[in-house]
């Protein structure tokens, strides 16, 4: 077994604090990453927090994960010792199912296996980013393009692909209108993704606070959302929302601003269940989706797509120790637009 450090949820909502623990050996096909960097992502604050109803503790959160290789497995063909790679939220599937062999690993008909908060093969509990090294699977690990910085290739492992992967799916491009509702660390991805693949995006905020930096990033629009008549003004204008909302909210008025035949995309998972009303899908035909992050080879892809286009996530470096702070922050709408831990600090 591999010793190594992180920062830990020992407990249900108990603040993180530093954790040593074990990695399994590198096997055959497995390759040992140095982590340098690691996003975090809000699903790190429902997890630690127990907010899925998850009772798998202590856990080391943390799925968008960049660092270099130190050590590959005899049977390892992709990677070699000093690569840049990175790890998103799972490490391994069955890669047998209809939708592992389609390269939809995220929804293994056996269940994927989460970066943390999953039971791994060996029947150990997985543990994530916020530590100094991991070990995974090479067909779960990610090749970080030359001309991308590590610190901001992390939030792309997840925010990225959560975001990119719905943008596909619904095919958005020229014509198209977007909005984007929450603009956080999926947010402002979904905002710069969706205008390089040509689409009109509308930011939809909670106040005016992110207006001058939605404009900068490329939205064509931005409505703040708290203030009166704004549900009226914006009502049926758009083909898709791409709904990052982490907290419970009123989604039949959000329903009411999708387009005839368009469609609203949850990637946020509140705590409390969503309740729709029929009325506000069936007047209008309007489709209620959800997409979970992507599979190995479209974060490939979208990571690509990043390196050719420049695009970049927003983000605000931060200590090891500082992590508790951080989450306060973001539960605020306090962060532009991702934290990111260094992880020489842990
Ligand atoms: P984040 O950085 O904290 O951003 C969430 C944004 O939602 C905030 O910046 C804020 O935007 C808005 N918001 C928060 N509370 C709100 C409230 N009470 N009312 C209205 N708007 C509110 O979080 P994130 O990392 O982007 O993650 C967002 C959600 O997606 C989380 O629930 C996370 O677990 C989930 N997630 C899902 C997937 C997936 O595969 N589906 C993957 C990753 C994350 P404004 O300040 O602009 O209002
Ligand atoms: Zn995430």
């Amino acid at each position: 077994m591999i010793k190594t450090k992180g920062f830990a949820a020992k407990a249900p909502k108990a603040p993180l604090a530093p954790w040593e623990f074990e990695r399994r050996d590198v096997g055959a096909k497995d390759v040992l990453i140095d982590i340098q960097f690691c996003g975090v992502c809000h699903s790190d604050i429902h997890m630690a927090r127990a907010e899925w109803g998850n009772d798998q503790f202590p856990l080391v959160p943390g799925h968008e994960i960049a660092g270099t290789v130190s050590k590959v497995g005899a049977g390892v063909t992709k990677y070699k010792v000093g690569d840049a790679v990175g790890v998103g939220c799972l490490v391994n599937s069955c890669q047998d199912c209809a939708s592992c062999r389609e390269g939809l690993e995220q929804f293994c008909e056996k269940g994927m296996i989460g970066t943390y908060g999953s039971t791994d093969k060996d029947g150990t509990p997985t543990q994530g980013g916020y530590s100094k090294q991991i070990v995974v699977d090479e067909k779960f690990v990610l090749k970080i393009p030359k001309n991308m910085p590590l610190d901001k290739a992390a939030p792309l492992l997840c925010a990225g692909i959560t975001t990119y992967s719905p943008l596909k799916h619904w095919k958005m491009g020229p014509g198209k209108k977007v909005a984007v509702l929450g603009l956080g660390g999926l947010g402002h991805m979904a905002l710069k993704l969706a205008v390089a693949m040509g689409a009109e995006v509308t930011v939809l905020s909670q106040s005016d606070k992110k207006k001058a930096d939605s404009l900068k990033m490329g939205a064509k629009d931005f409505a703040n959302m708290s203030t009166s008549g704004s549900f009226e003004k914006w009502a049926g204008k758009f083909d898709l929302i791409i709904n990052t909302i982490s907290a419970p909210t009123d989604m039949n008025a959000y329903l009411g601003l999708v387009k005839r035949d368009g469609t609203m995309v949850l990637l946020g998972v509140p705590e409390k269940a969503p309740q729709i009303e029929a009325h506000t899908l069936i007047g209008g035909r309007k489709s209620l989706a959800g997409s979970l992050i992507g599979g190995i080879k479209e974060t490939q892809e979208m990571l690509d797509f990043c390196a050719s286009k420049n695009i970049f996530p927003e983000t605000e470096m931060i200590p090891m120790e500082k992590i508790n702070e951080a989450y306060e922050r973001m539960i605020k709408g306090d962060v532009r637009y991702r934290f990111v831990i260094d992880s020489k600090t842990i």
